[in-house]
């Protein structure tokens, strides 16, 4: 059998997809680099040839929001670097833009340099988010290391007490440095008095059961964050990203804010797309617990809508690989680990549901899932292009097969999936990081260690 770890390898006949148009091109890849577009492209001797006809050609996804080998202290997800990387390999994704923590006594640097050493197992590259968790007045000038650590974006929460709150002083506080530095945060927006006040009063009814996760975390305490956090960022003079929005109306805050002229990138995920709050009343709701919570099912359609409109920039799956076994554990919401795997059903989800269903163009679809991700966390054009120079990461999509998400068949550590049963057109062929292919058929043939930290520039808006 052939080694496919050849220099250089020729996608023959495929459909090239970037967040402009389609193209009917050949693309060829040598070492770790895209090197040509086009077609009739020159086949040597130990170019190896990857038959593409009928599929699209994708850059790889980036996925930039994840968890892989989360620790909160509490629980600990199931994944590592190598078993998560993994999966995010046989769904497509290239890259993931996961989170360093600032642990209790750690400098900023020290948090970011714990996590590189955990993520050295990963198949595929990587880059980090800094959870900024300990940083007091006067101390603000050590957010400049994250741009020496190619770090330069700061996660701050509005909720989770008492380890990653930050009260409305502190974030300002922290806002107004992030935009002297040429920092760009990203938020978690979830009012916390709102939130820990619907918890209590449920607690003091007895009604604690995975049912009432969805009422402990009301929209408008998703909305009201949002909306303050877009205040402050724009008295402090700062840009801003605001994570995994489930609610139109956050996403139309957004919208309205940028209408007066602020800076602001939003994101959303499959499960605010494709889910809703009815699951809690299932068979199974354990499967649901996450925050935000699922929403109402009125919000899907308008969620979509508003992707459709351009007023959401990127689609992340804020992956959390906590086990079956953990999420079944008790019937009680605030002792159930909060979080869903995502990565692998990504790119299959988006391409069915969005782009088959009409909401997405294919050119948007790359834009959402890669170029957009790429260009606001400091990676384009490396990452996130087919241009020649670009890094070699690329994914093959198969439109054809009939497909069924079924946990047996995926490769995450948690033992289920969110959308087991749901039906996919194609699925992922193949995926290429830096011109070696590891992903195959259905088989993955990455070599643990091979990926590799991205140091980030920050993005000058
Ligand atoms: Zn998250």
């Amino acid at each position: 059998m052939k080694s496919y770890s050849s220099a250089t390898l020729l996608i023959q006949n495929g459909t090239l997809v970037t967040h402009e148009s389609t193209l009917e091109a050949d693309l060829l890849l040598q070492g770790e680099r895209i090197r040509a577009v086009g077609r009739g492209l020159p086949i040597e001797h130990d170019t190896i040839v990857i038959e593409a006809e009928g599929c699209y050609v994708l850059p790889g996804v980036i996925d930039a929001h994840t968890h892989i080998q989360l620790d909160t202290g509490i629980y600990r997800t199931a994944d590592d670097w190598f078993t998560g990387t993994r999966a995010a390999a046989c769904g497509g994704v290239t890259t993931v833009v996961d989170f360093a923590t600032q642990f209790p006594g750690q400098t900023l640097r020290e948090g970011v340099e714990a996590r590189q050493e955990q993520a050295c197992d990963a198949v595929i590259d990587y880059a980090f988010h800094v959870m900024v968790t300990d940083l007091p007045p006067g101390r603000e000038g050590e957010l400049s290391e994250l741009i020496e650590l190619g770090a330069p974006s700061v996660k701050l929460y509005t909720t989770y007490r008492p380890n990653y709150y930050a009260d409305d002083a502190t974030l300002l506080r922290l806002m107004r440095a992030c935009a002297d530095l040429g920092l760009l945060p990203l938020v978690h927006c979830e009012n916390d008095a709102l939130v820990t006040a619907q918890t209590e009063a449920l607690s003091a009814a007895g009604e604690t059961g995975w049912l009432y996760h969805g009422r402990s975390r009301p929209a408008l305490a998703e909305q009201e964050a949002i909306q303050r956090v877009l205040f402050l960022a724009e008295a402090a003079d700062c840009p801003i990203h605001i994570c995994h929005c489930s609610t139109a109306r956050s996403v139309a805050l957004i919208v309205e804010a940028r209408e007066n002229g602020q800076v602001v990138t939003c994101e959303t995920c499959p499960q605010y797309l494709l889910l809703d709050h009815v699951a809690y009343e299932g068979a199974e709701p354990w499967r649901y617990i996450l925050q935000p919570p699922l929403r109402d099912p009125d919000e899907l359609d308008r969620l979509w809508a508003l992707v459709e409109a351009g007023a959401v920039d990127l689609v992340a799956t804020d992956h959390c690989d906590y086990s079956w076994a953990q999420k079944v554990a008790q019937d009680d919401f605030t002792r159930t680990p909060g979080g869903l795997p995502g990565m692998e059903t990504l790119l299959p989800l988006l391409y069915t549901y969005g782009f088959a269903e009409g909401w997405l163009t294919l050119p948007r679809l790359v834009a959402l899932l890669s170029t957009n991700p790429a260009r606001i966390w400091g990676l384009w054009p490396r990452k996130g292009a087919l241009l020649p120079g670009s890094d070699a990461d690329i994914v093959i999509y198969d439109p054809r097969p009939d497909t069924t998400i079924l946990s047996e068949k995926l490769h995450h550590a948690a033992g289920y999936t969110p959308y087991e049963g749901f039906r996919t057109l194609g699925h992922v062929k193949a995926t290429i990081s830096r011109g070696r292919i590891i992903y195959r058929e259905g088989r993955f043939i990455g070599r643990k260690g091979r990926g590799r930290f991205l140091a980030r520039a920050g993005v000058l808006f």
